[in-house]
């Protein structure tokens, strides 16, 4: 017998993932939990891919393409226990709130998406796609994994996110650069016979400020930012003149923004103060990147670039979506739709793949990554029962 899909069911099994932790690329316990309810509840091809991604399907009883609901299994560090007002891995139900760390950011939506799924089988247009990604608080190697592995071909996404119940339809992207200053160390008693790799930083931060003076602006995401958030110098020693000075740069990008056109830019910017760089000094501008390794092992050097993405408030699914969602405590009128402040999995699946994408969940942002991330029950509840038309109204949209 399956497990009914009830929203009682889907609060019970949120407050149990809170109950597990799983930071990023250490999902493996949270994974294993959500496979062994996708069963339990009926989907079908439950599966574990290369990087960890938890994928099933509620056959639909139609031919209409599918669409696939996707949150995150890991979470954010939720720092000193003693800060929170109730603990962070408790799943405690109080006051009429899910707490914990990943209650709304993402587990109590990943809860009610597998549900909302297992309620449509057999019911829905289309096969209904529930895909739960690693490493999404890292910039997205899972969803990147999970579009180019093909094993999945969604017509649409929606993303559990939190939204408050309104419609998301995309956000800035973000990327990490570094400026990198070689000189010749020496020592500071003979600056003479050195090239001090501090003397050209007061011009690659002119130019990193240059570029942010020129920043373009989109109508719904507003402006790009850019700035300069830190500077390494090696060696650090006071009494060494320095060969090698870092500087890292945090740039909230819009979308369509690629890597060589963002590095570009900035070479512009700090090559025209610089000029010809003394004898001795080089520079260059790279992404950053790092080295992640997901719980099942697979290692890989990812830049530090996750894409932004925008759809049109007109696009069919937006306009379907906002439509069958409605307003919670209005009885008519659609839902507002609006982009996100934060980066999501969306930038891989519409900004780089071009899938039709938006979000739709319960929560406040202003309670993610906080010690005192909570969910309201009741809001979930709406958001819940709105799921299934939601999910029905994209697929036809879809099958024209
Ligand atoms: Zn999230």
């Amino acid at each position: 017998m399956t497990r009914s899909a009830s929203f009682e069911g889907a609060l019970s099994f949120a407050a149990d993932l809170v109950r597990v932790p799983g930071l990023p690329g250490g999902e493996a316990d949270v994974a294993a939990r959500v496979k062994q309810e996708m069963e339990a509840l009926g989907l079908a091809d439950v599966r574990v891919d290369d990087v960890g991604n938890v994928i099933g399907v509620a056959r639909g009883r139609g031919e209409a393409p599918p669409v696939m609901l996707s949150s995150h299994l890991d979470v954010v560090a939720e720092g000193d226990h003693s800060e929170w007002e109730v603990p962070p891995f408790s799943g405690a139900v109080e006051g009429g709130f899910l707490h914990g760390r990943g209650a709304m950011d993402i587990k109590g939506p990943l809860a009610l998406q597998t549900y909302a799924a297992a309620a449509l089988i057999d019911e829905a247009p289309g096969d209904v796609i529930v895909a739960h990604t690693v490493l999404e608080e890292r910039g997205g190697l899972g969803m990147r994994h999970l579009l180019e592995s093909g094993t999945v071909d969604p017509a649409a996404v929606i993303l559990g996110e939190a939204t408050h119940g309104d419609i998301c339809i995309g956000h800035r992207g973000r990327a990490e650069l570094e400026i990198v200053i070689q000189g010749v160390a020496g020592h500071a008693s003979v600056p003479e016979r050195a090239s001090n790799a501090l003397d050209l930083l007061g011009d690659v931060l002119a130019g990193v400020r240059d570029v942010a003076g020129a920043r373009t602006s989109d109508p719904v995401l507003g402006p790009e930012s850019l700035v300069a958030t830190m500077v390494d110098v090696r060696p650090e020693t006071r009494n060494v003149i320095p060969d090698l000075v870092v500087v890292a740069v945090d740039w909230r990008v819009l979308p369509g923004a690629d890597g060589p056109a963002l590095l570009a830019r900035v070479r512009k910017a700090i090559g025209g103060r610089i000029g010809t760089a003394s004898t001795g000094l080089t520079w260059d501008v790279r992404l950053a990147s790092e080295r992640q390794r997901t719980y099942t092992g697979l290692e890989e050097d990812v830049a530090l670039h996750t894409p932004g993405f925008l759809m049109s408030a007109e696009h069919p699914v937006v306009r379907a979506a906002a439509r069958s969602v409605g307003r919670r405590f209005e009885a008519a009128g659609s839902a507002v739709v609006r982009p996100w402040s934060f980066a999501t999995d969306g930038g891989w699946s519409c900004g780089v793949h071009g899938i039709p994408t938006v979000g739709f969940a319960p929560g406040e942002e202003r309670f993610a990554h906080t010690n005192r991330e909570r969910l309201d029950v009741e809001e979930a509840r709406w958001a819940f029962e709105r799921y299934p038309e939601l999910i029905v109204a994209v697929q036809r949209v879809l099958a024209g």
